[in-house]
């Protein structure tokens, strides 16, 4: 069923107005979900968003992409310098990065979730480094120690044992001295770790776009998009005739429909402490290992932020392929409790203070979909498979050198959605996903 103008608006006002209490009112299956996103706790330590208009009236444009996180910001950054000449909206239904864009832990590294190419991630990770510097972004960009921890003993010596180039081994007896947990076997401090502020990065991708002449538009959802040349897209106040899309809206994608029997979303929780000061976070042993990588099936981050938030993010699972809401906010809340009490009880005891729930779209072969779809007019980016800072901004490059045709080489990584595992109707991911991630809940 798709959302009418109508039907969007009246959603969007009753949300407006429910908000923050209601988790979200979706405004039918198919179109978009209205849903009062609560703030992570990067919003307040970021410099705010310019402000944007809504989009209105009937335009024929070069390009329209879908979604304002990373990779719509990205594309429309790019396209924008190799074709000035081009015009280039961003349609975003909420507000612009308020989905995983400003709502993740922050860890950069050279990795494509998917991709086995070893050269790759790494020209990815040397783009978003130039955009940085070049834009003159200051996000916090620098490199992070890490730790990845293990579980079990048989992990520890696995680990221990296949150490890669660069990476030493920390034991459990240092790891309980100098962070006051007890319950790792122990770690890997590999090299090559970035840490960023999500939300000043995403600032950083709008200031950037609108300055090469991008037009942004937030409050403005695609309800429809018609394929096509030109493809049509509806939104609650206009229509837009389209030579290009973009599709970039991640997790949400099913609901737009596309993909529906190949991505799905898995929902994310995180909770942060109350800002530490320095004598705690030295006490705590929290000026070293900035990043802390839990290593098992739904992996667990612990991170420091760059203005002293302790935090915890762990996977909640899967509700349903077209909705983005989870419901059960206050059990997520329950478990992202007894997950830190059990790792780090003295700062548990420190009281948490910020929670935020997030989603990221995902494939069954761990596979991304980016690439050209349709009538070779329409492009998408999305499924990152929980991994997508610099992949979303390193996508958003390599689709604006498809689009403007320059010579990329990376640009055959964009295969679109070959290789994807066709994902049975909800009933069976119900039967399947939502007991598989319950059983894998790490407490
Ligand atoms: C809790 C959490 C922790 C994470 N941690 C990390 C990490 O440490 N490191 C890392 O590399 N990655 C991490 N990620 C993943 C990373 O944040 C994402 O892969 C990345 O932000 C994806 O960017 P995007 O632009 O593709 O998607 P998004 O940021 O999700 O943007 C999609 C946008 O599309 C908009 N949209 C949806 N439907 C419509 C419509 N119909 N019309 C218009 N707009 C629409 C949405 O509102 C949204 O703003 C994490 C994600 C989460 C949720």
């Amino acid at each position: 069923m798709e959302v009418t103008r109508r039907r969007f608006l009246v959603g969007g006002s009753v949300a407006a107005l429910a908000a923050p209490g209601l988790a979200g009112l979706a405004a039918g299956r198919g179109g978009v979900e209205t849903d009062a996103r609560k703030d992570p706790v990067w919003v307040a330590s970021s410099p705010a968003m310019p402000s944007l208009p809504r989009f209105e009236g009937d335009r024929k444009v070069d390009l329209a992409i879908v979604g304002g996180g990373y990779t719509g910001l990205a594309c429309a950054y790019y396209t924008k310098l190799f074709r000035p000449d081009w015009t280039v909206v961003v349609l975003e239904s909420h507000k612009l990065a308020s989905s995983a864009s400003s709502r993740n832990s922050g860890a950069v590294y050279a990795n494509y979730v998917g991709i086995s190419d070893p050269e790759m991630p790494e020209r990815g990770m040397n783009r978003l480094r130039e955009f940085i510097e070049k834009e003159e972004v200051d996000c916090d960009f620098a490199p992070a120690s890490t730790l990845m921890l293990l579980t079990s003993k048989s992990a520890a010596e696995r680990a221990r044992s296949d150490l890669e180039p660069g990476a030493t081994f920390v034991e459990a007896d240092e790891l309980r001295e100098r962070t006051g947990s007890d319950y790792h076997a122990g770690a890997v401090n590999p090299p090559g770790y970035y840490r960023v502020h999500p939300m000043k990065l995403a600032v950083g991708h709008a200031r950037a776009a609108l300055h090469v002449g991008a037009e942004l538009f937030e409050d403005s959802p695609a309800l429809s998009i018609e394929t096509g040349k030109p493809a049509r897209i509806s939104t609650p106040r206009g229509e837009l005739m389209a030579g290009n899309v973009l599709i970039a809206t991640n997790a949400h994608t099913n609901r737009l429909g596309f993909f529906r029997r190949t991505m799905y979303p898995i929902h994310q929780y995180s909770f942060a402490t109350r800002r530490l000061t320095s004598e705690e976070i030295a006490s705590f042993g929290l000026d070293q290992w900035m990043l802390r990588f839990e290593r098992q099936m739904l992996p667990v981050t612990f991170s420091m932020t760059p203005d002293g938030h302790f935090f915890v993010r762990m996977v909640l699972g899967y509700a349903s392929h077209d909705s983005c809401h989870w419901q059960d906010i206050a059990s997520a809340q329950d478990v992202a409790r007894r997950i830190f009490e059990q790792r780090y009880p003295a700062i548990a005891d420190v009281g948490l203070s910020h929670g935020w729930h997030g989603v990221t779209g995902h494939t069954t072969l761990f596979k991304q979909v980016a690439g050209v779809i349709g009538d070779g007019n329409i492009h998408v980016s999305a499924a990152y498979n929980g991994l997508g800072i610099m992949p979303a901004h390193n996508n958003g490059y390599l689709t604006a050198c498809r689009l403007a045709g320059r010579e990329e080489e990376d640009t055959r990584f964009l295969t679109g959605v070959t290789g994807q595992l066709p994902f049975p109707g909800e009933f069976y991911r119900s039967l399947i996903l939502k007991p598989a991630m319950k059983l894998l809940t790490p407490v």
